[in-house]
Protein backbone atom coordinates (compact mmCIF):
# COMPACT_ATOMS: atom_id res chain seq x y z
CA UNK A 1 0.00 0.00 0.00
CA UNK A 2 0.99 3.38 -0.90
CA UNK A 3 1.70 5.72 2.05
CA UNK A 4 2.35 9.63 2.47
CA UNK A 5 3.12 12.32 5.09
CA UNK A 6 -0.05 13.90 4.13
CA UNK A 7 -2.42 13.49 1.34
CA UNK A 8 -4.06 16.71 -0.25
CA UNK A 9 -7.84 16.45 -1.43
CA UNK A 10 -8.71 18.53 -4.40
CA UNK A 11 -6.23 19.77 -7.00
CA UNK A 12 -7.96 23.97 -7.06
CA UNK A 13 -6.07 26.64 -6.08
CA UNK A 14 -5.75 26.06 -2.11
CA UNK A 15 -5.40 22.26 -2.57
CA UNK A 16 -2.32 22.85 -4.69
CA UNK A 17 -0.82 25.99 -2.42
CA UNK A 18 -1.53 23.88 0.56
CA UNK A 19 0.45 20.82 -1.07
CA UNK A 20 3.63 22.93 -2.34
CA UNK A 21 3.47 24.47 1.28
CA UNK A 22 3.91 21.23 2.98
CA UNK A 23 6.05 20.00 0.24
CA UNK A 24 8.28 22.92 1.10
CA UNK A 25 8.30 21.64 4.60
CA UNK A 26 9.90 18.38 3.74
CA UNK A 27 6.68 16.04 3.88
CA UNK A 28 5.62 13.91 1.41
CA UNK A 29 2.42 15.15 -0.09
CA UNK A 30 0.21 13.34 -2.90
CA UNK A 31 -2.57 15.60 -4.14
CA UNK A 32 -6.02 13.36 -5.13
CA UNK A 33 -7.94 15.03 -7.37
CA UNK A 34 -11.45 13.88 -9.25
CA UNK A 35 -11.45 15.04 -12.45
CA UNK A 36 -8.86 14.76 -15.17
CA UNK A 37 -6.32 17.60 -14.30
CA UNK A 38 -5.88 19.80 -12.26
CA UNK A 39 -7.09 23.44 -11.50
CA UNK A 40 -10.58 22.26 -13.41
CA UNK A 41 -12.98 23.23 -10.77
CA UNK A 42 -13.72 26.87 -9.77
CA UNK A 43 -9.95 27.95 -10.36
CA UNK A 44 -10.47 27.56 -13.84
CA UNK A 45 -13.44 29.92 -13.72
CA UNK A 46 -12.99 32.93 -11.72
CA UNK A 47 -12.28 36.50 -13.14
CA UNK A 48 -8.73 36.63 -12.82
CA UNK A 49 -8.70 39.57 -9.99
CA UNK A 50 -6.36 40.22 -7.40
CA UNK A 51 -8.70 41.64 -4.70
CA UNK A 52 -7.93 44.99 -2.32
CA UNK A 53 -9.72 43.45 0.23
CA UNK A 54 -11.72 46.59 0.46
CA UNK A 55 -15.23 44.56 0.75
CA UNK A 56 -14.43 42.78 3.99
CA UNK A 57 -15.07 44.41 7.30
CA UNK A 58 -11.82 46.23 8.54
CA UNK A 59 -9.61 44.23 10.65
CA UNK A 60 -11.38 41.26 10.37
CA UNK A 61 -9.44 37.71 9.40
CA UNK A 62 -10.72 38.12 5.92
CA UNK A 63 -9.61 41.54 4.91
CA UNK A 64 -6.28 40.98 6.78
CA UNK A 65 -5.38 37.49 4.93
CA UNK A 66 -6.96 39.52 1.72
CA UNK A 67 -4.26 41.84 1.79
CA UNK A 68 -1.37 39.40 3.18
CA UNK A 69 -2.61 37.49 0.59
CA UNK A 70 -2.58 39.94 -2.05
CA UNK A 71 0.97 40.75 -1.69
CA UNK A 72 2.28 37.55 -1.27
CA UNK A 73 0.60 36.66 -4.61
CA UNK A 74 2.58 39.83 -6.55
CA UNK A 75 5.80 38.81 -5.06
CA UNK A 76 5.11 35.61 -6.82
CA UNK A 77 4.27 37.04 -9.84
CA UNK A 78 7.37 38.79 -10.02
CA UNK A 79 9.76 36.00 -8.90
CA UNK A 80 8.40 33.82 -11.13
CA UNK A 81 8.15 36.26 -14.28
CA UNK A 82 4.01 35.60 -14.06
CA UNK A 83 2.95 38.82 -15.77
CA UNK A 84 -0.32 40.52 -14.64
CA UNK A 85 -1.81 44.01 -14.57
CA UNK A 86 -2.26 46.18 -10.99
CA UNK A 87 -4.76 48.35 -12.42
CA UNK A 88 -6.20 49.48 -9.31
CA UNK A 89 -9.98 49.72 -8.76
CA UNK A 90 -12.78 52.83 -8.40
CA UNK A 91 -15.57 52.60 -6.52
CA UNK A 92 -18.26 54.78 -7.38
CA UNK A 93 -21.20 55.39 -5.08
CA UNK A 94 -24.08 56.93 -7.36
CA UNK A 95 -27.14 58.73 -5.67
CA UNK A 96 -29.40 56.68 -8.83
CA UNK A 97 -29.95 53.50 -8.70
CA UNK A 98 -32.45 52.76 -11.70
CA UNK A 99 -30.35 51.09 -14.82
CA UNK A 100 -30.75 53.99 -16.73
CA UNK A 101 -29.17 56.76 -14.09
CA UNK A 102 -26.40 53.86 -13.65
CA UNK A 103 -25.29 53.57 -17.31
CA UNK A 104 -25.31 57.60 -17.30
CA UNK A 105 -22.70 57.81 -14.53
CA UNK A 106 -20.81 54.79 -16.06
CA UNK A 107 -20.65 56.83 -19.04
CA UNK A 108 -19.80 60.16 -17.73
CA UNK A 109 -16.91 58.14 -15.77
CA UNK A 110 -15.52 56.37 -18.59
CA UNK A 111 -15.54 59.83 -20.49
CA UNK A 112 -14.20 61.87 -17.84
CA UNK A 113 -11.12 59.13 -17.39
CA UNK A 114 -10.51 58.69 -20.89
CA UNK A 115 -10.54 62.89 -21.58
CA UNK A 116 -7.78 62.33 -18.89
CA UNK A 117 -5.54 60.12 -20.83
CA UNK A 118 -6.48 57.43 -18.60
CA UNK A 119 -6.74 53.76 -20.20
CA UNK A 120 -10.45 52.22 -18.82
CA UNK A 121 -9.85 48.34 -19.52
CA UNK A 122 -13.86 48.04 -17.71
CA UNK A 123 -16.38 49.31 -15.85
CA UNK A 124 -18.60 47.35 -14.61
CA UNK A 125 -21.75 48.59 -12.32
CA UNK A 126 -22.47 46.15 -9.20
CA UNK A 127 -26.17 46.40 -10.50
CA UNK A 128 -24.74 44.36 -13.47
CA UNK A 129 -22.70 41.86 -11.74
CA UNK A 130 -25.48 41.27 -9.64
CA UNK A 131 -28.03 40.64 -12.18
CA UNK A 132 -25.39 38.27 -13.66
CA UNK A 133 -25.67 36.32 -10.57
CA UNK A 134 -29.37 36.40 -10.02
CA UNK A 135 -29.56 35.69 -13.94
CA UNK A 136 -27.47 32.04 -13.15
CA UNK A 137 -29.16 31.73 -10.10
CA UNK A 138 -32.39 32.07 -11.44
CA UNK A 139 -32.00 29.45 -13.88
CA UNK A 140 -31.02 27.05 -10.87
CA UNK A 141 -34.15 28.21 -9.16
CA UNK A 142 -35.91 27.19 -12.44
CA UNK A 143 -34.77 23.88 -12.75
CA UNK A 144 -35.31 23.04 -9.14
CA UNK A 145 -39.08 24.31 -9.16
CA UNK A 146 -39.87 22.07 -12.56
CA UNK A 147 -37.92 19.19 -10.55
CA UNK A 148 -40.47 20.08 -7.53
CA UNK A 149 -43.37 20.23 -9.72
CA UNK A 150 -42.80 16.85 -11.48
CA UNK A 151 -42.05 14.92 -8.01
CA UNK A 152 -45.31 16.65 -7.07
CA UNK A 153 -47.25 15.34 -10.06
CA UNK A 154 -45.60 11.84 -9.29
CA UNK A 155 -46.89 11.89 -6.04
CA UNK A 156 -49.89 13.12 -7.40
CA UNK A 157 -50.20 9.79 -9.17
CA UNK A 158 -48.88 7.62 -6.04
CA UNK A 159 -51.95 9.19 -4.15
CA UNK A 160 -54.32 8.16 -7.22
CA UNK A 161 -52.94 4.84 -6.86
CA UNK A 162 -53.41 4.60 -2.70
CA UNK A 163 -56.96 6.23 -3.13
CA UNK A 164 -58.18 3.80 -6.00
CA UNK A 165 -56.64 0.56 -3.56
CA UNK A 166 -58.86 2.25 -0.71
CA UNK A 167 -61.57 2.47 -2.12
CA UNK A 168 -61.25 -1.40 -3.36
CA UNK A 169 -60.32 -2.79 0.34
CA UNK A 170 -63.33 -0.77 1.74
CA UNK A 171 -65.77 -1.80 -1.15
CA UNK A 172 -68.12 -3.49 2.11
CA UNK A 173 -67.97 -0.14 3.92
CA UNK A 174 -69.28 1.38 0.85
CA UNK A 175 -71.78 -0.91 0.82
CA UNK A 176 -72.49 -0.17 4.31
CA UNK A 177 -73.33 3.72 3.94
CA UNK A 178 -74.96 2.53 0.40
CA UNK A 179 -77.56 0.71 2.09
CA UNK A 180 -78.36 3.39 4.98
CA UNK A 181 -79.10 5.96 2.11
CA UNK A 182 -75.91 7.67 1.59
CA UNK A 183 -76.14 9.74 -2.03
CA UNK A 184 -73.36 9.66 -4.65
CA UNK A 185 -72.12 13.12 -4.06
CA UNK A 186 -71.69 12.02 -0.45
CA UNK A 187 -69.46 8.94 -0.89
CA UNK A 188 -67.23 10.66 -3.27
CA UNK A 189 -66.98 13.83 -0.57
CA UNK A 190 -65.38 10.90 1.93
CA UNK A 191 -62.75 9.82 -0.07
CA UNK A 192 -62.24 13.28 -1.47
CA UNK A 193 -61.88 14.46 2.35
CA UNK A 194 -59.35 11.35 2.66
CA UNK A 195 -56.84 12.27 -0.28
CA UNK A 196 -56.69 16.14 1.08
CA UNK A 197 -55.69 15.57 4.55
CA UNK A 198 -52.92 12.90 2.85
CA UNK A 199 -51.91 15.82 0.58
CA UNK A 200 -51.75 18.07 4.06
CA UNK A 201 -50.16 15.63 6.09
CA UNK A 202 -47.15 14.83 3.40
CA UNK A 203 -47.43 18.87 3.27
CA UNK A 204 -46.60 18.99 6.96
CA UNK A 205 -43.91 16.25 6.08
CA UNK A 206 -42.03 18.33 3.42
CA UNK A 207 -42.71 21.72 5.36
CA UNK A 208 -40.25 20.11 8.17
CA UNK A 209 -37.60 18.44 5.91
CA UNK A 210 -37.37 21.45 3.86
CA UNK A 211 -35.41 23.04 6.24
CA UNK A 212 -32.78 21.32 6.79
CA UNK A 213 -32.92 19.72 3.00
CA UNK A 214 -33.04 23.55 1.38
CA UNK A 215 -30.14 24.91 3.85
CA UNK A 216 -28.06 21.35 2.37
CA UNK A 217 -28.84 22.31 -1.15
CA UNK A 218 -27.92 25.91 -0.80
CA UNK A 219 -24.73 25.51 0.91
CA UNK A 220 -23.84 22.43 -1.70
CA UNK A 221 -24.36 25.03 -4.74
CA UNK A 222 -22.76 27.27 -3.03
CA UNK A 223 -19.21 25.50 -2.45
CA UNK A 224 -19.53 23.93 -5.56
CA UNK A 225 -20.37 27.18 -7.90
CA UNK A 226 -18.80 30.27 -5.63
CA UNK A 227 -16.50 28.22 -3.45
CA UNK A 228 -18.80 29.27 -0.45
CA UNK A 229 -22.15 28.37 1.29
CA UNK A 230 -24.72 30.75 0.27
CA UNK A 231 -27.06 32.55 2.40
CA UNK A 232 -30.23 30.66 3.23
CA UNK A 233 -33.69 32.10 4.26
CA UNK A 234 -36.44 29.71 5.21
CA UNK A 235 -39.63 31.24 3.30
CA UNK A 236 -42.87 31.34 5.31
CA UNK A 237 -44.71 32.82 2.33
CA UNK A 238 -43.91 29.88 -0.18
CA UNK A 239 -44.42 27.43 2.55
CA UNK A 240 -48.24 28.70 2.82
CA UNK A 241 -47.60 29.55 -1.72
CA UNK A 242 -47.33 25.64 -1.68
CA UNK A 243 -50.39 24.47 0.07
CA UNK A 244 -52.11 25.75 -2.30
CA UNK A 245 -51.00 22.81 -5.43
CA UNK A 246 -51.08 20.38 -2.79
CA UNK A 247 -54.42 20.63 -1.32
CA UNK A 248 -55.41 21.06 -5.74
CA UNK A 249 -53.41 18.19 -6.64
CA UNK A 250 -54.49 16.14 -3.99
CA UNK A 251 -58.24 16.27 -4.45
CA UNK A 252 -57.65 16.13 -8.42
CA UNK A 253 -55.39 12.96 -7.48
CA UNK A 254 -58.85 11.50 -5.85
CA UNK A 255 -61.61 12.84 -7.59
CA UNK A 256 -61.30 9.59 -10.06
CA UNK A 257 -61.09 6.90 -7.48
CA UNK A 258 -63.75 9.20 -5.62
CA UNK A 259 -65.99 9.01 -8.65
CA UNK A 260 -65.50 4.85 -8.63
CA UNK A 261 -66.51 4.87 -5.00
CA UNK A 262 -69.85 6.85 -5.68
CA UNK A 263 -70.73 4.95 -8.76
CA UNK A 264 -70.85 1.43 -6.76
CA UNK A 265 -74.21 0.09 -6.86
CA UNK A 266 -75.71 -2.00 -3.57
CA UNK A 267 -75.91 -5.22 -6.31
CA UNK A 268 -71.72 -4.31 -7.23
CA UNK A 269 -70.80 -4.62 -2.95
CA UNK A 270 -73.01 -7.22 -2.58
CA UNK A 271 -71.32 -8.97 -5.30
CA UNK A 272 -67.55 -8.36 -4.18
CA UNK A 273 -65.47 -11.26 -3.02
C1 LIG B 1 -17.65 33.31 -10.65
C2 LIG B 1 -16.46 33.40 -9.71
C3 LIG B 1 -15.55 34.43 -9.88
C4 LIG B 1 -14.47 34.50 -8.99
N1 LIG B 1 -13.56 35.51 -9.17
C5 LIG B 1 -12.49 35.59 -8.35
C6 LIG B 1 -11.50 36.58 -8.57
O1 LIG B 1 -11.59 37.37 -9.49
N2 LIG B 1 -10.46 36.61 -7.73
C7 LIG B 1 -10.31 35.72 -6.68
O2 LIG B 1 -9.33 35.81 -5.93
N3 LIG B 1 -11.24 34.76 -6.46
C8 LIG B 1 -12.29 34.68 -7.28
N4 LIG B 1 -13.22 33.69 -7.07
C9 LIG B 1 -13.05 32.75 -5.97
C10 LIG B 1 -11.96 31.72 -6.30
O3 LIG B 1 -11.99 31.34 -7.66
C11 LIG B 1 -12.17 30.47 -5.43
O4 LIG B 1 -12.24 30.87 -4.06
C12 LIG B 1 -11.04 29.48 -5.58
O5 LIG B 1 -10.80 29.17 -6.93
C13 LIG B 1 -11.40 28.23 -4.79
O6 LIG B 1 -10.36 27.30 -4.96
P1 LIG B 1 -10.47 25.85 -4.34
O7 LIG B 1 -9.17 25.16 -4.56
O8 LIG B 1 -10.96 25.97 -2.94
O9 LIG B 1 -11.68 25.18 -5.15
P2 LIG B 1 -11.67 24.49 -6.60
O10 LIG B 1 -10.90 25.28 -7.61
O11 LIG B 1 -13.08 24.22 -6.94
O12 LIG B 1 -10.90 23.15 -6.35
C14 LIG B 1 -11.46 22.05 -5.66
C15 LIG B 1 -10.97 20.81 -6.38
O13 LIG B 1 -11.30 19.70 -5.59
C16 LIG B 1 -11.72 18.66 -6.44
N5 LIG B 1 -12.52 17.77 -5.60
C17 LIG B 1 -13.71 18.03 -4.99
N6 LIG B 1 -14.12 16.97 -4.29
C18 LIG B 1 -13.18 16.01 -4.46
C19 LIG B 1 -13.02 14.68 -3.98
N7 LIG B 1 -13.95 14.15 -3.17
N8 LIG B 1 -11.95 13.98 -4.35
C20 LIG B 1 -11.00 14.53 -5.16
N9 LIG B 1 -11.08 15.78 -5.65
C21 LIG B 1 -12.16 16.51 -5.29
C22 LIG B 1 -12.50 19.36 -7.51
O14 LIG B 1 -12.59 18.58 -8.69
C23 LIG B 1 -11.66 20.62 -7.73
O15 LIG B 1 -10.68 20.46 -8.74
C24 LIG B 1 -14.31 33.57 -7.94
C25 LIG B 1 -15.24 32.55 -7.80
C26 LIG B 1 -16.29 32.46 -8.68
C27 LIG B 1 -17.27 31.34 -8.52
Amino acid sequence: METADCVVIGAGVIGLAVARALALAGREVIVLEAEDCIGSGISSRNSEVIHAGIYYPAGSLKARFCVAGREQLYAYCIERGVAFDRCGKLIVATEQHDEAGVMRATTALEDYLEHRGVQVNSIMAMSTERAEGEAFFGAIIFLLLVMALMLAIVGGLGLMGTMSINVLERTREIGVLRAIGAPNKGVARVFIREGIAIGLISWLFGAMLAYPLGKGLSDAVGLAVMGIPLNFSYSIIGLWVWLVPVVILSAVASFIPARNASRLTVREVLAYE
